[in-house]
């Protein structure tokens, strides 16, 4: 299939374009558009069929499920069977935007979007260019992030494009997304509530609104052992194909041992790289050292994430490294999305 290409101004939407795409999406096809996330894959999230062929495209489990996007809050009503007030309260507090909330799914929508489960995961995303899509497709748009299973999520549509040309009917493409990384996902079907993936949207900020909060054992620990909560825990996701270990201490006894694993790398003819920050970016040997932004501020860190696993790919970079990073706050979705990324390869060092 061919894949068209077209680019949209997000402060100057093109109403006839939009349609266009929505038109793509009402048949049954797949279009990929920005969010303030990462780029989606987007298909009618009511159409069973579109669902599969976003598995296909992806190369995805299909017991791995899909997050429902809406653009309104009347769509709410009609996807989850119950809408408890938790759910308008975070809604009121933090939708549109980054934050995905489990519910009890409403027999409208097929178990080929839930991956097969009674629940479904929806969002409301704030992106312009997402909410025109979504209203235009007819209101409800099945979109995991628009990536090859197991690759980083795209940050930019030229990771779609590298990721999906000739699979889908079209990319939407605005610029850069603004956050970098997906967005908080929070199970509202459990007492207390629970956080299954961590995002911009922190636990202190949904305790704010919700009282006590929970999260999942498995998202800061290695889940290999322990019965995931939802069927897409238990995937290996937003790996580079070089072998990544993140390595946790102190500043300079980082920056040695780092140092000293390149020289052996390096004596086995093995090309090596380094995740670093702004502060120490000057001090490896690595043959690719890329700093991931200011540790002081965290969410430049988040945005270039993705974008930096991708580039030691296209380099062929055989070991990497990264520094490790706080757990606080959107560090803490930094380093859920890294400790997946190195498989749980993790040495602490002082
Ligand atoms: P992505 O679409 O790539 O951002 O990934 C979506 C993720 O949302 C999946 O991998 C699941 O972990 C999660 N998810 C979607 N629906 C549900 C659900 N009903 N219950 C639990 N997790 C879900
Ligand atoms: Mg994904």
């Amino acid at each position: 299939m061919e894949t068209k290409l077209v680019r949209i101004d997000e402060n100057h939407i093109d109403a006839a374009l939009i349609d266009a795409a929505g038109e793509v999406i009402r048949a049954g096809g797949l279009v990929a558009f920005p969010t303030e996330t990462v780029y989606g894959l987007g298909g009618d999230a009511l159409n069973a069929q579109s669902s599969e062929k976003i598995y296909r495209a992806k190369g995805r489990p299909s017991d791995n499920p899909l997050i429902v996007h809406i653009a309104d809050m009347d769509a709410l009503g009609t996807v989850a069977r119950e809408v408890p007030e938790s759910a308008r309260k975070l809604a009121g507090r933090f939708w549109p935007g980054p934050l995905t909330m489990i519910l009890p799914k409403a027999d409208i929508v097929p178990r080929e979007t839930t991956g097969g489960l009674d629940t479904v995961a929806v969002r409301m995303p704030v992106h312009p260019v997402a909410r025109e899509l979504i209203r235009a497709a007819g209101g409800y748009v099945a979109a995991p992030s628009a990536n090859r299973s197991g690759r980083p999520s795209p940050t930019l549509a030229k990771y779609v494009i590298e990721d999906l040309d000739g699979r889908i009917n079209m990319i939407l493409d605005s610029g850069d997304v603004e956050i970098g990384l997906e967005s908080t996902i929070v199970d509202l079907t459990t007492e207390p509530p629970a956080i299954l993936r961590p995002g911009y949207i922190t636990r202190r900020m949904l305790e704010e609104v919700l009282g006590e909060v929970a999260e999942d054992g498995t998202m800061m620990r290695d889940d290999s052992g322990q019965a995931p909560r939802a069927p897409g825990m238990k995937y290996r996701h937003y790996a580079p194909r070089g072998e990544l270990t993140i390595v946790d201490g102190t500043g300079e006894c980082v920056i040695e041992y780092i140092n000293g694993r390149i020289e052996r790398h390096r004596a086995e003819g093995r090309k090596t790289g380094v995740i670093c920050t702004d502060a120490s970016v000057g001090r490896y040997r690595a043959d690719v050292c890329k700093s991931a932004g200011d540790r002081r501020s965290e969410e430049t860190v988040a945005r270039e994430l993705y974008r930096i696993l991708r580039e030691f790919d296209d380099e062929n970079v055989e070991v990497i490294y990264a520094e490790a990073f706080d757990t606080d706050g959107i560090g803490q979705a930094i380093m859920n999305r890294l400790l997946k990324a190195a498989g749980h390869r993790i040495v602490h060092v002082s």
